[in-house]
């Protein structure tokens, strides 16, 4: 058997493709199972692997009447250095494990990252102001679980992909990260536990749909970032919309495959001055009648120089309502760890910001992207 595994593998293949891909390395099927399951219930790796189990370099934490929320940043390959060539740094993911009211026990939900930055430029949003660095691979999104499973202790029962990133950008790899996430010899969590968030390009929505199709897929949740009651308003704040029309992406939610009881997350970040007027409700409300969807109305979270502040209570109250009289369902959520930046849209170091990537080769055995 093995002695100098490598432990990216097994972040990022399903317990079947590890045993293919550990077949060659000499180690016999049933010995690979064993490790991968207890890789994933006891966080411990054992004598056979030569690299580290991703840890966090850092932690943030704010309480929250729910509990605590935890940011936590983890070192992946790649590293960046500040112009002024002070030390180089590892890049690093963000991911917030956030609790939830239960009705018996509370729950954990955990926020990943599918990317490094973002390449979709929406003017509110914190991610949008480093530009994309790096796609993540699926190993770095698993580990963002194990990490927070085995390092933090949280028992997580939800994984939504709204950190940093566009996971329709990065699909392949947020899709096998999925694979190995509701592996039921690895993490096992449900699929009906499981959310992706995004800007909805439709050629990425129109993968997703086809996936959901398949067996076993069907529960994943779909949010979508509607954020604006029109083209002119979305198309001011989300580039995408400039080739990506409301129309067409209404069209692809109304067609969108539920299963009965299921709807789509219509999410708004609700902005003042920018999205927050009556007839805004009201247009949005009219936009979405033919989907199938609750409305998430997100309280803007201010960015760092943000030229809007985040909305009164009153505010937010009043849009609520308003499409709430249209007959829409509406949810709002409620704002967690605002002031460690790790609340909806404040993901992203500022310090990358100012660095420019360097090339400084791969240590520690760290696989390269
Ligand atoms: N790229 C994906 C996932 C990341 S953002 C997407 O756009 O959906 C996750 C959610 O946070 C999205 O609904 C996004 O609109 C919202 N968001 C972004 N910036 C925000 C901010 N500053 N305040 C509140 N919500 C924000």
């Amino acid at each position: 058997m093995g002695t100098n595994l490598d432990i990216a593998p097994v972040l990022g293949l399903t317990h079947d493709q590890w045993i293919e891909r550990a077949k060659p390395l000499g180690v016999r099927p049933g010995y690979a199972s064993e490790i991968y399951s207890r890789f994933y219930r006891t966080g411990s790796v054992g004598p056979d692997f030569a690299t580290p189990v991703p840890r966090p370099s850092r932690i943030l934490t704010t309480p929250s009447p729910e509990g605590d929320v935890h940011k936590f940043l983890l070192p992946v390959s790649g590293m960046v250095r500040a112009s002024d060539g002070s030390a180089a740094e590892w890049l690093t993911s963000e991911s917030v494990v956030i609790p939830m009211m239960g009705r018996a026990r509370k729950r954990h939900t955990l926020c990943v990252s599918s990317q490094i930055g973002c390449a979709m430029g929406c003017g509110f949003c914190e991610t949008a102001q480093m530009g994309l660095v790096r796609s993540l691979t699926p190993d770095e999104i698993v580990g963002q679980w194990f990490a927070a499973r085995h390092h933090l202790g949280h028992e997580i029962s939800n994984i939504v992909f709204m950190g940093m990133g566009e996971p329709l950008d990065n699909i392949e790899a947020v899709l096998q990260a999925i694979r190995v996430l509701t592996d039921h010899r690895g993490p096992a969590l449900a699929m009906s536990g499981v959310s992706i968030s995004t800007v909805g390009r439709l050629d990425g929505l129109a993968r997703l749909r086809e996936q959901v199709c398949s067996t076993g897929w069907r529960k994943l949740n779909l949010a979508v970032s509607i954020n604006a009651p029109n083209d002119e308003i979305r198309s001011r704040i989300m580039p995408i919309n400039r080739a990506m029309p409301l129309a067409e992406l209404v069209r692809m939610l109304e067609g969108w495959p539920l299963r009965s009881s299921a709807a789509i997350c219509a999410e708004y970040v609700l902005i003042p001055t920018v999205n927050d007027a009556p007839e805004h409700a009201d247009e949005l409300a009219a936009l979405l009648a033919g989907v199938r969807c609750c409305i998430n109305v997100i309280p803007y979270n201010p960015r760092r120089n943000s030229p809007w502040p985040a909305p009164e209570e009153t505010a937010v109250a009043a849009f609520i309502d308003r499409l709430r009289e249209h007959g829409a369902y509406v949810k709002r959520r409620r704002t967690k760890g605002r002031d460690t930046m790790a609340a909806c849209g404040q993901l992203g170091a500022a310090e990358i910001r100012r660095r420019r990537l360097v090339e400084l080769g791969v240590e520690g055995g760290v696989k390269a992207s």
